[in-house]
């Protein structure tokens, strides 16, 4: 400014007189350092000049001086003038100035809204924050807080909702409405609401909370990260120690857990890698933060799965097979009652049961057996009853075949803990014991590659390698291993293969 008004009365009025203009500038210069002087004084002072270096006579050195004195004076009014301002204090620490109140709040209003624009709301502050007013030269505006400056100084949070799931933090979303709306989407992607799935209940079965927290807006997630981390589950590794007799397959199924999922945790290995007793192996698995229990009443079709019948025919070689007829799986309308975790039916009670096509079993021809048959592959309802008996009497909770959730490999018989079942027919004990999630069970070899098996026992009254016959007491009924109530899994294995029970009992 001082330059600016130095040129104006240099080009416009001085420029003939170089004396003058040396003075002049000189004065000039003192006048803009006279800071706190009023108006009067710097025309006083001025007055003096004229009065003493002027020539009087000259009406343009008049004229040029009065301009000067307009000019300058006005300049030099604004530079020294003073005006209200005030200082913005945070916690007490002045951080700068602003040219008023409102300013300074609009300032720190931008950046705290600048701050939450990423999660849709304003952020806060817990900082106190003040305005001292002050007056001062205007020139001390030319110097005003930035926005920088104060960013740098201000804390802030926002207020989002946390969501614990046993007591765990799993994820924080700016409000309540936006966690139960991941909530009620992670129950539906389970419970699957629909025509012919009444779901009548949806509950967690781990407790859940939801309460107001502060924290920075970059912690906060989507609604659709919230929903994904819930579906992915969380990832646990356990240390496992080979036993005798272990294999792949074998941890897996302690484990409940898939053969090729225990190889994915141990890289390098594949299913042929012998294992060592006492080896440590690395069981990855991945569980879910929460489990939807859902009941209801499901009505729908169901297949049922076909069978293969196998009959010895004389004109083939000893061990070949041929196909003698396509199996082709049935159909049925069915409607059941059901307790489903995380979309897995743990309870299932049918209700109604129609076949709509029945389906047509394999039939498969196959040369003669060099061991002698000591167990017949006998259908229901043939009326031969030489082969495998019934190892308890009772309702079937649960059929062999497709159910939601995988292949359900026997057939449920319900019963009452400590009931006593029988062997289906006279073999050898192939194991008696833990196993996984068959819990207490018995394999049982009744020769010519047919086995029986026993789940969920509550008491084993036979050991492995003991001889038993059809009919003999060989363990009581209950709950262990993979199961919801008391029952009896049982399951028919032809030649390594489970087969459909019902086909074979009378
Ligand atoms: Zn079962």
């Amino acid at each position: 400014m001082k330059k600016l008004i130095l040129e104006l009365i240099k080009e416009k009025f001085f420029t003939h007189n170089s004396n003058v203009h040396k003075q002049v500038k000189n004065y000039s210069t003192r006048l803009v350092s006279l800071s706190k002087t009023g108006t009067t004084k710097v025309c006083n002072i001025f007055k003096k000049v004229t009065l003493n270096d002027f020539s009087w006579k000259s009406p343009k050195v008049i004229a040029g001086a009065i301009a000067v004195v307009l000019v300058a004076g006005s300049g030099i009014t604004y530079l020294n003038g003073t005006t209200s301002a005030a200082y913005i204090l945070i916690n007490g620490q002045q951080v700068g100035l602003v040219s008023s109140l409102e300013d300074g709040q609009k300032l720190v209003d931008g950046i705290l809204k600048k701050r939450g624009q990423p999660v849709g709301q304003k952020a806060m502050t817990h900082d106190k924050i003040d305005y001292q007013s002050v007056r001062v030269k205007k020139a001390a505006l030319l110097d005003k807080v930035s926005e920088n400056d104060l960013e740098s100084k201000l804390t802030s949070y926002i207020e989002g909702y946390e969501l614990k799931i046993s007591g765990t933090q799993v994820a924080v979303l700016p409000s309540k409405e936006e966690l139960e709306k991941v909530l009620n989407t992670y129950k539906d992607f389970y419970a699957q609401p629909s025509e012919s799935n009444k779901v009548s209940s949806i509950e967690f079965e781990e407790p859940v909370t939801m309460t107001p927290v502060e924290l920075q807006p970059d912690k906060v997630k989507l609604s659709e990260q919230v929903l994904q981390i819930l579906k992915d589950g969380q990832t646990t590794t356990k240390e496992y120690e080979v036993q005798p007799n272990d294999s792949w397959w074998l941890i897996a199924r302690k484990n409940d857990m898939k053969t090729k999922e225990v190889l994915a945790g141990n890289p390098g290995m594949n299913e042929d890698t012998r294992l060592q007793i006492g080896q440590k192996i690395k069981l990855v698995s991945v569980t879910p933060y929460l489990t939807v229990i859902s009941k209801g009443v499901y009505t729908g079709t169901e297949t049922i799965p076909f069978d293969v019948t196998t009959k010895t025919d004389f004109g083939l070689a000893s061990g070949t097979t041929v196909v003698k007829q396509e199996g082709s799986d049935g159909l049925k309308e069915v409607t059941y009652s059901y307790t489903k975790k995380n979309g897995k039916n743990i309870e299932k009670t049918v209700l109604d049961e129609k076949i709509t096509k029945k389906p047509v079993n394999q039939v498969v021809a196959k040369g003669p057996s060099r061991a002698p048959v000591t167990v017949g592959y006998v259908s229901r309802g043939s009326g031969n009853v030489s082969g495998i008996g019934w190892p308890l009497r009772g309702r079937i909770n649960s059929y062999y075949g497709y159910r939601w959730g995988g292949f359900h490999t026997g057939i449920d018989i319900d019963g009452d803990r400590g009931d006593p079942y029988v062997a289906g027919a006279s073999g050898t004990v192939v194991s008696a014991g833990w196993d996984g999630g068959y819990g207490n069970a018995i394999l049982i070899d009744h020769g010519n590659g047919v086995m029986t098996r026993y789940a969920h026992s509550t008491k084993l009254l036979v050991s492995a390698g003991q001889q038993v016959s059809k009919g003999q007491t060989i363990g009581l009924v209950g709950s262990t291993g993979r199961s919801t109530g008391p029952h009896l899994h049982f399951e028919i294995i032809v030649n390594g293969d489970t087969v459909n029970p019902l086909n074979y009992l009378p």
